[in-house]
């Protein structure tokens, strides 16, 4: 195929569609999305840029509090929330316009509308059908459902639904405690409103190492956000929620946050699926030939940074027949807030399961000059290492993705982590924890008090 291919129809206007559609425009392909909603997808519209928007609102009222001691007061009684869904609103549709140029600048045909069937080299809406090469599915995920309880966004919201919330509720709870959860709980208890998170798991943030998940839950309960683990819910009725925990309690709004359902177009190909999610080979191509599936629909990763780079590494294969190598990723994990979360790789509680050989460190942010600066003294910067090589970064600190990032171009590039003990780091920034870090691995840290072992 390679360079034969002429056009070809992308279905999802969403990181792995529109980023698929540029580089295949790049290399001089015929590129075609179609988006049923607005250009961005989840993300753009509905995840990683509207939460970010409302959460750096909600830490900005929550840090403008301790202006007290300046001798400003706020009063968080007069808090507006309509104001703060009308910024994210705003931020949101400036970006949906200059996506939508971006793409037309590459000559790229944008159909605005949903498709409702597609098959070999056709895809259907209700008006027209087009024919292709090729034919790449970036459909995406939608919010899961909890049995038993209905999502009617009035007193039971969804991911989707909280979004458009206007007033603010006096208590909530919040099922589900991965990245949007948290994310969530951080925004509403900075927001003044009484939180509980509940979480199946034995711990919250049960996909991050133990020492995130406890510094973490160590945080939200300083926002007093009330923390109920290895909990399920029993029953909703009207407003009482039971927990197995035998614990009853009354918000005036749930937030279920418990994870993400494939989204896949009528087809009558009989496509291979995990769970719902589209089976792909290393090549992208789902069971039928010439029929691909990237981002979140194919359930490698539910991440906005994986569904792009997977766009990136098919059209290589489209346009180069370059194998991608997706599999051998690092793909790294950020929840956002105040301090942020970020990590990579193998967490301590898999190296102690498996008998691994590892050394480690927990570097203190409060040992760097800016944490003081800025009051921002809370986090760490965890390594877990064997030899030279890093196994796994576990950061909680601000801007801990930017300081992850340093770790994770050695890691790619499989380099010692003490090619970082030649290069000169500004002072004062957070980026001199990720030096010393690595200096406190080999007990060389001009920060931490001698190591007595
Ligand atoms: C609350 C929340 C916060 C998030 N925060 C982050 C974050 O901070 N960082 C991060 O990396 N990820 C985050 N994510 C995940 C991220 O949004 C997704 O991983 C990413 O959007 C997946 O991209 P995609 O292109 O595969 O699918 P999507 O972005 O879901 O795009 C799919 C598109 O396909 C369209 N579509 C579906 N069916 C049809 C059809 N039949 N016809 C036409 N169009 C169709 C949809 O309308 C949609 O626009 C978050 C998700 C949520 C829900």
């Amino acid at each position: 195929m390679g360079c034969e291919l002429k056009k070809v129809g992308i279905i999802g206007g969403g990181p792995a569609g529109y980023a698929l559609a540029l580089k295949l425009a790049m290399g001089g392909v015929y590129a075609c999305v179609f988006e049923k909603n607005d250009l961005g997808g989840t993300c753009l519209n509905k995840g990683c840029i509207p939460t970010k928007s409302i959460l750096y609102n909600a830490n900005l009222i929550n840090k403008s509090k301790n202006l007290t001691r300046f001798g400003l007061k706020i009063d968080a009684s007069e808090l507006d929330f309509s104001q703060i869904v009308e910024n994210k609103d705003k931020i949101v549709g400036k970006l949906n316009k200059s996506l939508e140029l971006l793409l037309k600048s590459y000559g790229i045909e944008i159909v605005k509308d949903e498709v409702i069937s597609f098959g070999s080299g056709k895809i259907d809406t209700s008006s027209n059908s087009y024919n292709f090469d090729a034919i790449v599915l970036a459909t995406g995920t939608k919010p899961s459902v909890l049995k038993g309880i209905e999502c009617d966004n009035k007193f039971v919201f969804d991911s989707d639904g909280i979004l458009n919330l206007t007033k603010l509720p006096k208590s909530i709870a919040i099922v589900g405690s991965g990245a949007i959860g948290i994310e969530w709980s951080r925004i509403f208890a900075d927001l003044g409103v009484e939180v509980t998170l509940i979480e199946a798991m034995a711990c919250i943030l049960p996909m991050a190492d133990y020492d995130v998940s406890s510094r973490v839950e160590r945080i939200l309960k300083k926002k007093r956000v009330k923390i109920e683990k290895g909990v399920t819910l029993k029953s909703l009725i009207k407003n009482k929620l039971e927990l197995s925990n035998g614990k009853i309690i009354e918000p005036q709004s749930i937030l279920v946050a418990v994870g993400r359902l494939p989204v896949l177009p009528k087809n009558d190909l009989g496509l291979k699926v995990h769970k719902g999610f589209l089976c792909v080979d290393e090549n992208f191509m789902t069971s039928q030939k010439n029929i691909y599936a990237i981002g979140d629909i194919n359930g490698l990763s539910l991440l906005a940074h994986s569904a792009t780079h997977q766009a990136i590494e098919l059209s290589q294969y489209l346009l180069e027949q370059k194998t991608p190598d997706f599999s051998k990723k690092i793909i790294p994990s950020v929840v956002y807030g105040t301090p942020e979360v970020a990590w990579f790789g193998q967490r301590e509680q898999d190296l102690i399961e498996c008998n691994a050989q590892y050394k480690r460190v927990l570097f203190p942010v409060s040992a760097v000059g800016k944490a003081h600066a800025d009051e921002e003294i809370e986090g760490f910067i965890k390594l877990l290492v064997n030899g030279e090589k890093l196994l796994g970064v576990h950061i909680v600190a601000p801007e801990a993705a930017s300081l992850l990032m340093q770790f994770l171009i050695l890691k790619e590039n499989n380099l010692s982590y003490k090619l970082l003990h030649n290069v000169v780091f500004p002072h004062p920034t957070f980026s001199e924890a990720v030096y010393e870090a690595t200096l406190a691995l080999d007990n060389m840290s001009l920060s931490l008090p001698k190591n007595k072992d």
